[in-house]
């Protein structure tokens, strides 16, 4: 056990014409089919189906990358870095219900398959590692650096945490406490007050100005050439912030955006300082939280610099069953009326969440998920009709990381009755949040070594600034501007695997199973 294994993305070979293999990279010719409908006077349609060629090309060297965060210190930046390193070594620890060995479960990417195809001679399905699709990096691969306003090493933060447990934090507990996070900046202005105590390992500046952007760019460098990397991942995982104004003159454009920076303008928050010195240094940003991070500035200046980001909030518990269930219940055709969230939770982020402006910022965050699911279904709900929908935090210090999501689903079936759903969700959310976090940065990654074009045009492109392929992950995804959100689990599940299928020539996955069904 432990050790790296690195997707070679040779598991399989597509023998197709439309597919290539290179030394350096896969080609494939792609169709994509979609449906282009027309709207008459009298409200009819025309669907005319319509095909459109692409050509991708896909790096197959898998790059060493690393992976900074930013709140490094916090429950999820010492469990995710905890997690790393004893899948790295293959570590099994003692629990009270026997033994328990390193895994990557709850990561898409290192957990679950993608059906290749069917066996010829068996007609049984025939599923691949996820991680297989294409040649991907290994978490146990990644170099783990980052900042945090709290300097406590890790194996203290660790502790501070009370995640995970004691056999296994002795294991980890030396290399974890030769590990201490940058200083990192502080706008005491942007998360709760009750964060004040744990700040002292700061960037000296309590407002933003260009030396904090430089400041961290340098980082990044440093991080970069001190591990040998060729890439560096960088993911907001500190404190939920306030939403930021937008301020006309001040966050709305590129150029306003890095004028209010060099003028120390009281409305950019720390998490956007971050995203701009990534973007300067071409270092991929992910916001895990549901802040406001990036302001119209902020996108426009990554599409004129080729950055990614993606963003916000990561979808680990309440909301993930949110998006699945909603998907079930108005697609079955039953018409949901009112979704009832309640968390409580005792960690860190309850603590800074317990403050009105951040609470906001992640009731936001919950609220929209749903949205998307109800506006596609005429039949149940009329033009801007929605389900009541309300979502409470309570700050509940005893259950610690143990987060208790209780949900109620209350929907009209047939002939005026009634169905209730109740759901009880519990569990550490840092153990949920870790593998999102591992997953964000594979998918980011891959995403940076994929080239495509429209069939006939010279120069290949790679995919727009915001990562909106990332949405699996996100609570409240981030699309490139003016395109839809997809929250409906299933749909962002089938545009990342279809994604990764195309890159290899591959038809989506249909379920159709035709082969079977002829009489
Ligand atoms: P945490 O409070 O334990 O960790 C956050 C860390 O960020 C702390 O160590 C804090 O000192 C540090 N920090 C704050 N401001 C900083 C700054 N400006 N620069 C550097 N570090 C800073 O919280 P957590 O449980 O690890 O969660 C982290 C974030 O992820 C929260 O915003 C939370 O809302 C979000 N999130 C978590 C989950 C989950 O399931 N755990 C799900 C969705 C979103």
């Amino acid at each position: 056990a432990g050790g790296s294994a690195a997707s070679t993305g040779d598991l399989f070979k597509v023998n197709s014409p439309n597919v290539e293999y290179t030394n350096g990279e896969i080609k494939s010719k792609y169709t994509y089919r979609t449906t282009s409908v027309k709207r008459d006077g009298n409200g009819k349609f025309t669907a005319t189906p319509k095909e459109t060629l692409y050509d991708f090309k896909t790096d197959r060297k898998v790059p060493k990358t690393g992976m900074m965060l930013v709140g490094l210190g916090g429950n999820n930046g010492t469990t995710v870095t905890a997690g790393i390193i004893a899948n790295k070594r293959g570590l099994v620890w003692d629990t009270r219900e026997g033994k328990r060995a390193a895994n990557y479960y709850g990561s898409v990417v290192m957990g679950s398959t993608i059906k290749l195809g069917t066996e010829a001679e068996t007609g049984k399905e025939v599923n691949v590692p996820f991680h297989d699709m294409l040649p991907m990096v290994h978490p146990n691969d990644l170099v783990i650096g980052g900042w945090d306003i709290s300097g406590m090493n890790l194996a203290e933060a660790m502790d501070r945490a009370q995640v995970l447990e004691p056999s296994l934090k002795s294991q980890v507990y030396k290399e974890m406490a030769t590990m201490k996070p940058l200083p990192s900046i502080y706008y005491p202005d942007f998360i709760a007050a009750n964060q004040e105590d744990r700040a002292d390992n700061l960037v000296p500046g309590r407002k933003a100005c260009m030396a904090h952007v430089e400041k961290i760019r340098q980082d990044i460098r440093e991080f970069k050439a001190a591990n040998n990397l060729d890439k560096v991942i960088v993911q907001w995982t500190a404190n939920t912030e306030r939403y930021a104004d937008l301020i006309e003159g001040v966050n709305d454009t590129a150029e306003n955006l890095l004028k209010a920076i060099e003028n120390g303008h009281a409305e950019v928050a720390p998490s956007t300082v971050f995203a701009v010195a990534c973007i300067l240094e071409n270092a991929p940003f992910i916001n895990g939280s549901p802040q406001n991070t990036f302001v119209p500035g902020c996108i426009d200046l990554a599409e004129k610099h080729g950055a990614f980001l993606g963003g916000d909030d990561f979808k680990s518990g309440q909301t993930k069953m949110k998006s699945a269930m909603v998907e079930f219940l108005v697609n079955a055709g039953i018409k949901l009326t009112s979704i009832s969230s309640y968390n409580h939770l005792g960690n860190n982020d309850g603590k800074n969440l317990s403050s009105q402006k951040q609470f906001r910022s992640k009731e936001i965050s919950k609220s929209n998920v749903v949205d998307d699911m109800v506006a596609a279904n005429s039949v149940l709900y009329k033009k801007d009709e929605h389900p009541d929908h309300c979502v409470v935090i309570k700050y509940m210090p005893a259950v610690g990381d143990n987060k208790r999501a209780l949900d109620e689903y209350y929907a009209e079936i047939f002939l005026g009755g009634h169905q209730m759903i109740s759901i009880f969700n519990m569990c550490e959310d840092s153990l949920l949040a870790s593998p999102l976090i591992i997953d964000l940065v594979l998918i980011c990654e891959m995403m940076t070594r994929i080239q495509w074009r429209a069939a006939g045009k010279a120069d290949y492109a790679g995919f727009h600034s915001v990562l909106s392929v990332l949405s699996y992950m996100l609570k409240a995804p981030l699309t490139p501007p003016g395109t839809p959100v997809v929250n409906a689990l299933n749909k962002q599940r089938a545009a990342l695997t279809n994604i990764f299928r195309a890159c290899v020539g591959l038809e989506p996955e249909n379920d159709m199973t035709l082969e079977h069904k002829l009489f």
